[in-house]
């Protein structure tokens, strides 16, 4: 099978917020997030049960989702996205707020967030699938929503390995019929022959004006943190 036809499905990119242990607050980012019902408002999320937020939703019963923006600081998919709530608290920079029924949300690089109760969930082995009817919500900022598509040929970013649409195969998408939003400048960096620094835990390529080795030694990847010597030619 022609493995371009993943890259024909479209998605966004969610922070999921749910409440954690003694009041922490606890999240990650989700692509799988999307309304089945309109009467009533009913929607479905996929989140896998290796993710602590998986079981919090499933003991709360509630949970929010915030719309990731497109000039959002990539760090935040770094943190939500790439690091356990086991580990870090998601809540270090301050980016998450309370809802008026008591659950975070991302109040910092979102468009929106919905507030869930849910109504059902399907076991799919590695993942639950969720059902959860909207019962509030509210519009946080006029910026465009962030997509996969965006996140995957612009800011060079690759599938967490818990993320439904994980390929270890996988590879920048390119497809024929739709060209990036933006020409990416590391694929101009590749056309000159310069070399290409790749994150190996969030597959960021670095792009920027001063050369890779010149960076300072405590330079960290803005997507996911992690140090330079994390990084690999690719
Ligand atoms: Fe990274």
């Amino acid at each position: 099978m022609d493995a371009r036809v993943y890259h024909s499905i479209s998605y966004g990119l969610y922070v999921l917020g749910v409440k954690g242990e003694n009041g922490a607050m606890g999240g990650c980012v989700v692509n799988t997030l999307f309304q089945i019902t309109a009467t009533p408002p009913v929607f479905a999320v996929s989140v896998n049960k290796e993710n602590q937020t998986c079981s919090l939703i499933q003991k709360e019963g509630l949970f929010t989702a915030s719309a990731l923006a497109q000039d959002c600081d990539p760090g935040i998919i770094g943190l939500f996205g790439f690091h356990s709530g086991r580990d870090v608290d998601k809540n270090q920079n301050g980016d998450l707020a309370l809802s008026p029924n008591g659950l975070p949300y991302l109040k910092n690089g979102s468009c929106a967030y919905l507030e869930f109760a849910v109504c059902g969930q399907q076991d799919l082995g590695t993942h639950l699938l969720f059902f959860a009817r909207l019962i509030n919500g509210e519009v946080l900022s006029s910026s465009t929503p962030l997509t996969y598509a965006y996140y995957q040929t612009v800011l060079k970013g690759k599938s967490p390995k818990l993320a439904p649409t994980y390929r270890p195969d996988a590879t920048t998408p390119a497809p024929a019929k739709q060209p990036a939003p933006e020409a990416p400048k590391a694929e101009a960096a590749q056309d000159s022959g310069k070399k290409q620094y790749v994150c190996t835990i969030c597959g960021y390529v670095y792009d920027g004006e001063i050369p890779f080795e010149e960076l300072p030694e405590d330079w960290t990847c803005p997507i996911c943190g992690v140090p330079k010597s994390m990084f690999e030619v690719k």
